[in-house]
């Protein structure tokens, strides 16, 4: 039986009931939806503020399950991350990413950076620096357009990702960002000591911007704290021209969120990657 307390497993604990006769484990069906190729990736632009250039994308995956549903990640990563597919899945994330940033760059786009999502057992698995190495070249990439995401959770919590791990990640050339900042731990100390190039300031404060106050504050702080240890400081879940105005008065010089763009398929990327927002 699956845990019904945290939510995580609704989505399986529904197909399941569906097809009770079946009884696939959730990890069997995301292993077959893996071997079957229904996994895919959206990407959503980062923007560079305050002249608003396509500078990236973020890749987001999501499953695209037989009968054409769209499942999010948060109703599968979980289970993913529980049952160790995480690996494999990543692993494809990361391969597909590249592989499609690759011909984003063959086919002129000017960009920077490609974001991927990285989980703590990927981190922890041997072998992940050296699989990210071989994917490096076998797409030619330089390792610098990659920026691997990690929550703060993964690098402070517990299990937390060993840091000889992401130094030598840093030494690959790769670039690092902390996803999700301000909702983890509140110790900053490990900012010192990890190769760290960018907060991302989580959604939450930037969605709080309007009613003032403390989100207010704390977007500020954070931009602050960048600025002061020499990180780079992306906003998330920008939706509106008051939270873009609000970051970039405060000197926040990358964002992301649906008022640039919603994450979409990558037939639609290079025309977003000539997009320009203009303030
Ligand atoms: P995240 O890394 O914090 O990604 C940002 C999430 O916020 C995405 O949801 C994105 O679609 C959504 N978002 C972006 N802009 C806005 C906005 O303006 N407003 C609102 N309300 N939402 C916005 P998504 O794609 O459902 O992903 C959810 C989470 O799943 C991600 O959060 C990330 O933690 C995880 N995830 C996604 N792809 C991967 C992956 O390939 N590997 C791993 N390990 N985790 C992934
Ligand atoms: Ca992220
Ligand atoms: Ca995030
Ligand atoms: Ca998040």
């Amino acid at each position: 039986a699956k845990r019904a307390g945290k939510g995580t497993y609704r989505f399986f604990s529904t197909r399941l009931t569906e097809a009770a006769n079946t009884r696939l484990s959730a990890d069997l069906q995301l292993r077959q939806a893996l071997e079957r190729e229904e996994f895919i990736l959206h990407y959503q632009p980062l923007v560079s503020m305050p002249g608003g250039r396509v500078t990236g994308f973020e890749a987001l995956v999501r499953w695209k399950t037989p009968d054409g549903k769209v499942v999010p990640p948060g109703d599968f990563i979980p289970a993913a991350e529980e049952t160790g597919l995480i690996v494999p899945l990543g692993e494809w994330v990361l391969r597909t990413a590249c592989r499609d940033m690759k011909e984003l760059l063959a086919g002129g786009a000017d960009l920077k950076t490609m974001a991927v999502n990285v989980s703590a057992q990927q981190l922890r698995h041997a072998g992940f620096v050296d699989t990210l190495q071989s994917i490096l070249k076998e797409f030619d990439l330089n390792p610098s357009v990659v920026e691997l995401e990690i929550t703060e959770g993964t690098l402070m919590g517990q299990g937390k990702a060993p840091v000889a791990i992401l130094h030598a990640l840093k030494a690959l050339g790769l670039r690092l960002a902390v996803d999700d900042f301000g909702t983890g731990y509140s110790s900053l100390a490990y900012l010192q000591k990890l190769p760290i190039d960018k907060l991302k300031i989580d959604r939450s404060f930037v969605s709080d911007l309007e009613s003032g106050g403390a989100a207010q504050a704390i977007a500020a702080a954070i931009i602050g704290l960048g600025r002061s240890l020499r990180l780079e400081v992306l906003a998330e879940g920008v939706e509106n021209r008051f939270q873009l105005d609000f970051l970039v008065k405060n000197g926040c010089r990358e964002a992301q969120g649906y008022y640039f763009g919603l994450p979409v398929p990558k037939d639609a990327l290079p025309a977003l990657a000539a997009i320009k927002w203009r303030r």
